[in-house]
């Protein structure tokens, strides 16, 4: 995804315009989601960094990234 999409995307319903940033306020044009610009992009700066980390590992945990934590795989080394 493009970088500068990233504070255009509603991280709810995934539309991408420029007309749902305006200054330091998201609010999407389909769904409503309102929130802060910044944190939006995080948010959707986060999702793409996960997804990109599950394209890679497979992982075993196909549901939304933000479950990744809870499928880390189980440590197999034992005290060390
Ligand atoms: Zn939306």
């Amino acid at each position: 995804m493009d970088p500068k999409h990233t504070s255009q995307r509603c991280p709810r319903c995934g539309l991408v315009s420029s007309k749902n940033r305006k200054g330091h306020l998201f609010r999407c044009k389909s769904c409503g989601y309102a929130s802060n610009a910044d944190i939006v992009a995080a948010v959707n700066n986060k999702q793409v960094y996960l997804n990109t980390l599950l394209d890679g590992h497979q992982s075993t945990c196909p549901e939304a990234p933000a479950s990744v934590v809870r499928c880390k795989p189980t440590t197999s080394v034992v005290g060390g």
